[in-house]
């Protein structure tokens, strides 16, 4: 059971159409997904099983620098960075 996150108008539109770059060095950035465990639940309203339920969050890493970026961190950097 996998909880989808809930995007801010500005991090999808990061995730959609930016170029996935690092705010510090303008390297590339690798994606990849952290599971976080949100203890358990009702997987849906119609279903009475108790399961695990996990959140799913896209990271950006940077090999150069060495540093994980969250998605709405990169969202925020890219709209101080240019307008719009
Ligand atoms: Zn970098």
């Amino acid at each position: 059971m996998s909880i989808g996150k809930e995007w801010t108008p500005s991090e999808l539109r990061y995730k959609l159409f930016r170029k996935k770059l690092c705010p510090r060095c303008r390297g590339r950035l690798k994606h990849h997904t952290v599971r976080t465990y949100m203890g358990r639940g009702f997987g849906t309203p119609q279903s009475a099983k108790i399961s695990d339920m996990y959140l799913y969050v896209d990271w950006y890493y940077c090999e150069v620098c060495d540093q994980d970026y969250s998605i709405s961190e990169l969202a925020t950097l890219d709209r101080k960075g240019n307008d719009g």
